[in-house]
């Protein structure tokens, strides 16, 4: 502002307001990938399904009216179609599912004390087997999706059962406490442990540290847990002593 000579500037740092315009600007350019990338796994997966329900249609065809025909080499082919071609199903089914998490609905005030139980008792067959024992203290009730809740509760649990060493019962110890912001679940076992270097990579889809021979599984259930952790504010990591069992964290903010 100039008057009679004299000169008046006002001068404001907007520096900061700039760095956070440019932070909003490309977390909303994050934000449409992520959907993007959602709507395409939901897409792909529903629709790569119709063909593979054909193939698996036509194996069971072709399976009871010529499998006689085969020879023992041409049997075997046969059975092994079968069994690839529902594996595929199984994991395009877990890719529509995971696709599927985001589309969240209500929020709910959860008991997790009902929910470990229901899925201890879901779970029973596979405790009895493995002879396995279980502590639950201190579950809170709180604000939650129930059923992406029980879900993430299952896939840690029935990991832990899995993941056992041989001939060791498992033991696992399911506890939570509360903190400033939300609450700090952990679940812990005495199963074979994971190594250092895999800890992060776990929980991406389809990642494994084993074949399926060796234990069976698609390698979606930590990418499940992580997603649903995130449906709620949360955070999950491991930590763990290879040959001595591992202990999953996972924190819920709702
Ligand atoms: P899946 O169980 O189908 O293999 P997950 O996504 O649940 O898939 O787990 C990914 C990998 O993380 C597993 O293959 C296994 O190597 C490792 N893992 C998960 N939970 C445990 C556990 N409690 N103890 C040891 N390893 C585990």
């Amino acid at each position: 502002m100039e008057t009679e000579g004299l000169e008046l500037r006002a001068i404001r740092d907007i520096t900061k307001t700039k760095e956070q315009e440019e932070k909003l600007r490309k977390y909303s350019i994050l934000e449409a990938k992520s959907k993007e990338m959602e709507q395409f796994t939901y897409i792909a997966s529903h629709d790569l399904r119709h063909p593979l329900q054909t193939i698996l249609s036509y194996i069971k065809v072709f399976d009871k009216d010529y499998a006689k025909k085969l020879d023992e080499d041409g049997q075997m082919c046969l059975h092994l179609i079968s069994e690839a071609a529902t594996r595929m199903d199984k994991l395009v089914l877990g890719l529509l599912d995971y696709s599927r998490l985001s589309k969240i609905k209500q929020l709910e005030t959860v008991n997790c004390n009902d929910i470990i139980h229901a899925v201890l008792d879901d779970l029973n067959l596979a405790i009895q087997a493995t002879d396995a024992t279980i502590t639950v203290n201190n579950m809170p009730t709180l604000s939650a999706y129930p059923l992406e809740l029980r879900q993430l509760f299952q896939n840690l649990i029935s990991n832990a059962l899995k993941f056992k060493r041989n001939n060791i019962r498992p033991e696992i110890n399911i506890s939570a406490k509360q903190d400033k912001t939300g609450y700090t679940f952990e679940f812990h076992d005495n199963g074979i442990g994971i190594e250092e270097k895999d800890r992060e990579k776990i929980f991406q889809i389809f990642q494994r540290l084993h074949t399926h021979e060796e234990y069976e599984g698609l390698g979606l259930g930590l990418a499940y847990c992580k997603k649903i952790v995130e449906l709620h504010n949360g955070q999950i990591w491991v930590r763990s002593k290879p040959g001595e069992g591992s202990t999953f964290y996972f924190t819920i903010n709702t």
